[in-house]
């Protein structure tokens, strides 16, 4: 071991656990003191203002300029007395993560002095320089600037010093360049629909809600160790080393006693969470060594994401407290599993109702079914589509690379369900359907949904979209996406499906039918049309993967092409007739996705040619001259030594490998950064660049294996991956 590599493992040996405890072990006490929500507008803000934004937020009519005003100032005075000096748009940019320019409330009050100022007009918008973040060529061909709004759905909250309004970004133009904007679009494309939809069974129903819980799987990794690897410093993974004997194999690890250090952490963690209204409220080991999850209570989906943005900040914060680096990245280890951010999705009513529950009765259960196919449909017309929300150059290790989830979209329903459905599809209608004296209606077989779903014990972890009783699971989302680009095509698709739904169910009502048999027929019709996307088996199974492109489900892997999804012609008119996205917007999109692959691809491509070449090499060298010396002096004493030959042998053969591998990569990568179409180069990054990773890994990592442990300078698998 080198000295650098002792002082750093000693130095991580001799962290302890750091506890931050909680003034209470009764989280109410704490909850949302940083947040200016209802509580908190009630008490700042007058009845008539406070009334005024509560319109605003639930019927979505615009805030005049004199209630801003008082807004503001209501605002400004919560944020002064809790300890805030600056206010800042917080905003969702499309590089990922979130942005923010701090401004101080002070300015001059025209007389030498100052004072603290905070209006309308400055909560309600402001015009960051936006020019260095993506934009996929938006603001070239249109105008420069863009300008960023309050979205008042999502209360405000501080952050250290730090008022943190939520904002949309938008071009001049009107374009989102962001991801908040179109979320908000999809959030209420599906609301249109459902809400009609829902009409059928209560025209009570003014508004469906759609509903988020992520579940955050992430690394912990101590920060003296990660400073002494450049990989993960500079990338977030690690793009060598071997596998440690012991991994997960032993399955130790999964909801096992979490580590002191750790546990000290997650509390630390869940306390600056609440204070900020994330309603954290599950922690547990993963999978693999030093993986674990932290998963809130559900929320509508727009708080939910902001939520979940704001957590991932939170988490890099505190667990540097902790001398931790958290890892979101989706694919940090080699052999051992990667992190995801499963999103349960469902919707719900503003009367109650979850519609992805059973029900008590058979029109309920009508309402349940009604809803489970129309999303089943929408994932499977677009379910290449949903692949390409979730692909990413991180998360590209985790979808179609043999791991959980595969890269094929295909819904899990289980057996239960599953029987209902094949039940109404073979139905006989006339008889399984029918209506008593009452004029009551019945349906053979739904109305015992609800004690049969409560032995829903067959959940199939290997499904990327499962029913799981009361939601749907996404699961193929990676760790460290933001979760809004899934949910728009996920509300989108099943918003435009609901529409269609609804103009079939109409158009037999018009022709005479009764409506609850229109529905039924038209649910049987899709339940058939649709079943391709339905496979309950082993999905990671290679059977599936040709079975699947028999079905003519999506089974392409390369991200670049994955990516062509967004501007498909179905895609483009889907995103159209919602409202969600314009074909300008689309385009941007897809240029920046492919823009992020290219340069995520070259800098590991940069960070693994350059390790190669100033670690690797010398040190296998070093190594290598050490046992040459040996069998010299060795062969002077006339002794032969075959196995040190041997190993010489080896050595030289792939530090020479190495050298010619780097060197073809890099030619690759000229030939590459020489392609003008983003589309082209992100497909030669990916098929010309990106090949050589696992090439060069494999000559480093059994290196590893036989190069002399005491000169090996980067941290190793087993170093890393226990903290006691
Ligand atoms: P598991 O690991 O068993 O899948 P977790 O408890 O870790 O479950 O996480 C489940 C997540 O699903 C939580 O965030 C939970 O609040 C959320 N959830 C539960 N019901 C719903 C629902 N109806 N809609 C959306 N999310 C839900
Ligand atoms: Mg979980």
């Amino acid at each position: 071991m080198t000295l650098l590599r002792f002082k750093m493992l000693e130095t991580a040996m001799s962290h302890t656990p750091v506890e931050v405890a909680a003034p209470s072990n009764n989280p109410s006490d704490y909850f949302g003191e940083k947040v200016f929500g209802r509580k908190q507008m009630r008490k700042y803000l007058n009845k008539h203002t406070y009334d005024a934004l509560m319109d605003t937020i639930d019927s979505k009519t615009p805030l005049t300029p004199d209630i801003a005003d008082a807004v503001a100032a209501g605002m400004r005075q919560w944020a002064l007395e809790h300890g805030a000096d600056h206010y800042c748009h917080w905003f969702q940019p499309l590089t990922g993560g979130t942005a923010e320019k701090h401004d101080s409330f002070a300015s001059l009050d025209g007389s030498g002095g100052i004072l603290e100022e905070f209006s309308g007009k400055v909560l309600i918008q402001q015009e960051p320089d936006a020019s260095s973040f993506p934009n996929g060529g938006i603001r070239n061909t249109f105008e420069a600037r863009g300008y960023s709004a309050w979205d008042p759905t999502s209360p405000a909250f501080i952050v250290d010093t730090t008022l943190c309004i939520p904002t949309v970004f938008i071009a001049y133009t009107g374009e989102a360049l962001d991801y908040k904007t179109p979320l908000l679009r999809s959030i209420s494309a599906v609301d249109e629909a459902a809400t009609e939809v829902c009409k059928y069974f209560d025209r009570n129903v003014e508004r469906v809600y759609s509903y988020l819980g992520w579940e955050q799987e992430y690394f912990l990794v101590d920060d003296a160790l990660w400073s002494a690897r450049p990989d993960l410093v500079q990338t977030g993974r690690t793009l060598m080393g071997h596998e440690s004997a012991k991994n997960q194999q032993l399955e130790d690890h999964y909801f096992g006693a979490i580590p002191l250090r750790v546990l000290a952490f997650m509390k630390d963690l869940e306390y600056e969470c609440l204070k900020l209204g994330i309603p954290l409220k599950t922690r547990h080991n993963e999978v693999a060594p030093n993986q674990f999850e932290v998963a809130p209570i559900f929320e509508e989906a727009n708080l939910a994401n902001d939520h979940n943005q704001l957590l991932m900040t939170v988490m890099d914060k505190v667990s540097r407290r902790h001398h931790f680096r958290v890892l979101l990245h989706e694919k940090p280890f080699k052999g051992i599993n990667g992190s995801g951010k499963h999103n349960n999705w469902s919707l719900g009513t503003d009367t109650g109702v979850n519609l992805l529950k059973p029900g008590k009765t058979a029109f309920e259960n009508l309402q349940f079914i009604t809803f489970l196919v129309n999303v089943i449909a929408a994932v499977h017309r677009h379910n290449g589509l949903l692949k390409a929300s979730v692909m990413s150059a991180t998360n590209e290790h985790r979808l179609g690379a043999n791991e959980a989830p595969p890269a094929i979209i295909s819904t899990f329903l289980g057996t239960q369900v599953s029987s209902v459905l094949d039940k109404i599809e073979n139905s006989q209608s006339d008889e399984d359907i029918r209506f008593d004296a009452k004029n009551i209606f019945r349906m053979s077989g739904l109305t015992q949904i609800p004690t049969l779903l409560l032995d829903n014990t067959d959940r199939n972890r290997t499904s990327p979209f499962a029913f799981t009783g009361n939601r749907f699971e996404f699961r193929a989302v990676g760790s460290s996406d933001n979760c809004a680009d899934a949910i728009i095509v996920l509300n989108t698709a099943v918003a435009e499906q609901l529409a269609d739904f609804k103009r079939e169910v109409d158009a037999r009502i018009e022709a005479g039918e009764k409506k609850e048999k229109a529905i039924y027929e038209v649910v049987r019709e899709l339940i058939r049309r649709h079943k391709a996307i339905h496979f309950d088996g082993n999905g990671y199974s290679d059977e599936w993967k040709a079975e699947a492109a028999k079905r003519g489900l999506d089974c392409e892997t390369s991200t670049p092409l994955v990516f062509d999804r967004y501007l498909d012609e179905s895609t483009v008119r889907m995103f159209e007739n919602t409202g969600v996205y314009g074909k300008v917007e689309l385009e941007a999109r897809t240029e920046i996705k492919w823009e992020m692959y290219v340069k995520k691809i070259q800098i590991e491509a940069r960070v693994l040619g350059d390790l190669a070449m100033n670690h690797i090499v010398p040190i296998a060298s070093k190594y290598e001259s050490v046992l040459l010396d040996k069998a010299w002096k060795m062969s002077q004493l006339g002794i032969k030594s075959a196995t040190d030959s041997e190993l010489i042998k080896t050595i030289q053969d792939r530090t020479a490998t190495i050298q010619t591998l780097v060197h073809e990569m890099i030619e690759c990568r000229k030939v590459a950064n020489r392609i003008e179409d983003i589309r082209e180069k992100a497909i030669a990054y990916h098929d010309t660049v990106a090949v050589y990773f696992g090439r060069i890994r494999e000559q480093i990592d059994k290196l590893e294996e036989v190069v002399d442990d005491q000169i090996w300078t980067l941290p190793k698998y087993r170093e890393i991956l226990f903290i006691k």
